[in-house]
């Protein structure tokens, strides 16, 4: 008698568990594919009764709502020939001239032919990626950087490498130092990755003169520089920085998105990237997707051609700066001693430093308890940093909300705070785990 099920079923004896059977055949490269432990506290987290500081979607309540509506009508009516139709994986022409527009507007003067639409800029974080990362390849980002790129880079087995940086944005000296320490060990990064304006997750923005220092040293050193551009025009105070590309088209690969200036429900971002590059980019982009979806395309040109849209990105930034200013003065008010915060001039979040001894993470749950949340900050570094830290963000909950939020994150904060100083320390998190990156709610 046998007992090797492939006997009598002709196939191989399953290696994996009931669970998942699978387990033992997935790609090297889907072992860092993992959901986060906070990510079950986020559901309690979406319940009305809380006042959520965590995601980042953007306030489309403000949006046009009967005119984008006339102009779907409208695509699908006069041109639903091209609307409904397979397109090419480079985007349409038509909006990628639009595009060139958009990113004139930071001092940036590409040719069409040189942009490819993405499926969100999340898209062309991964095409980049894909054409440039091997397993164990050095990719530099700031500390902290945006969760999903982790996320993104770390799918392609890279080797993430953080970046010092403080208020006026990534610390030149500590981006040449890192790339000296590379090459005295024979090694040498594939790119740089930075949000430039308004950070994700810190709110910081890169100075005129650490621009030119950063762009400097990158070409010294031969370091492409991955330039992530989704917040730039949402500016509430100050004036705008020119875009790192305007300064260095050969050694840019800029990144841009109309989620946050127009909808993130359309998916449509876009690189501009040298002409290699950009064809090598647009290969990558035909094995994920074929082509894009030619609909909304058509319909977010229509928009541009058609909408005063730097009207409506100027009365997005009036909403955005009022809660900006409601998060400011509320953590003013209210935060205890000991804890510090960035102070964005533009874009989503905030980033709150913890006074010494306490967790963001293991805080979450008493603080969802209390019916606030927030994103710890250790899902924004590769490494175990962060702990201190937690993003805020302004963008969708009202000033009121946010002034509540705030006061509701103080009182678990001041609690926490009693609780270190009886006892040396605080509790730790009900779900202790792997430190899997923190999702980017929504
Ligand atoms: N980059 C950064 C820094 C972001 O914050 C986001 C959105 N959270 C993205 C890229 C991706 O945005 P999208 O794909 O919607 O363009």
């Amino acid at each position: 008698m046998t007992t090797d099920p492939r006997e009598t079923t002709g196939r191989p004896a399953p290696q994996g568990s009931r669970i998942d059977p699978y387990v033992d055949s997935y790609a090297a490269r889907a072992q860092g594919m993992v959901a986060s432990e906070v990510r079950a506290l986020f559901a309690v987290a979406s319940r009305p009764e809380v006042v959520s500081l965590a995601g980042g979607m953007p306030n489309v309540s403000a949006l046009p709502l009967e005119e984008m509506g006339d102009i779907v009508r409208r695509v699908t009516t006069e041109q639903g020939a091209t609307a409904l139709q397979y397109g090419s994986a480079q985007g349409d022409p038509a909006l990628r001239e639009r595009i060139c527009e958009v990113m004139a507007l930071e001092g940036i003067d590409a040719s069409a032919e040189d942009v490819i639409v993405t499926v969100g800029s999340q898209q062309a974080l991964d095409l980049v990626t894909r054409v440039f990362i091997d397993p164990g390849d050095v990719v530099l980002a700031e500390a902290p950087t945006y969760v999903t790129a982790i996320n993104t880079f770390a799918a392609f087995q890279a080797d993430i490498q953080h970046v010092a940086m403080d208020e006026e944005g990534v610390l030149p000296e500590a981006l040449e130092e890192r790339l000296t320490a590379l090459a005295a060990a024979g090694r040498r990064a594939k790119f740089f990755y930075t949000v430039p304006n308004f950070q994700n997750p810190a709110g910081v923005t890169l100075t005129a003169g650490r621009r030119r220092r950063v762009l400097e040293i990158c070409r010294r050193h031969g370091l492409l520089v991955l330039e992530d551009n989704p917040y730039g025009l949402l500016r509430y105070e100050g004036e705008a920085e020119r875009a790192l590309r305007a300064d260095a088209p050969d050694n840019v690969i800029y990144l841009g998105s109309f989620s946050k200036t127009l909808s993130p429900g359309f998916r449509i971002g876009w690189a501009l990237a040298p002409s290699a590059v950009r064809a090598k980019l647009v290969l990558a982009a035909e094995s994920a997707m074929l082509s894009h979806s030619t609909f909304n395309q058509l319909v977010v040109g229509r928009y541009l051609a058609e909408h005063p849209w730097r009207e409506q990105i100027k009365e997005f930034n009036e909403m955005y700066r009022e809660r900006r200013d409601a998060m400011l003065a509320s953590l003013e008010a209210m935060m205890p001693p000991g804890t510090s915060w960035t102070r964005p001039e533009g874009g989503f979040f905030v980033w709150v430093t913890l006074p010494e001894g306490l967790d963001a993470k293991a805080m979450l749950p008493r603080a969802v308890g209390e019916r606030v949340a927030y994103v710890p900050g250790t899902g924004f570094f590769a490494s175990d940093e962060g702990h201190r830290n937690m993003r805020l963000s302004f963008c969708y909950p009202t000033p009121a909300q946010i002034r509540e939020g705030v006061r509701r994150l103080v009182g678990v904060i001041e609690n926490e705070a009693a609780l270190r100083d009886t006892f040396g320390t605080t509790p730790a998190p009900p779900a202790p785990g792997g430190d899997a990156p923190t999702p980017d709610l929504p």
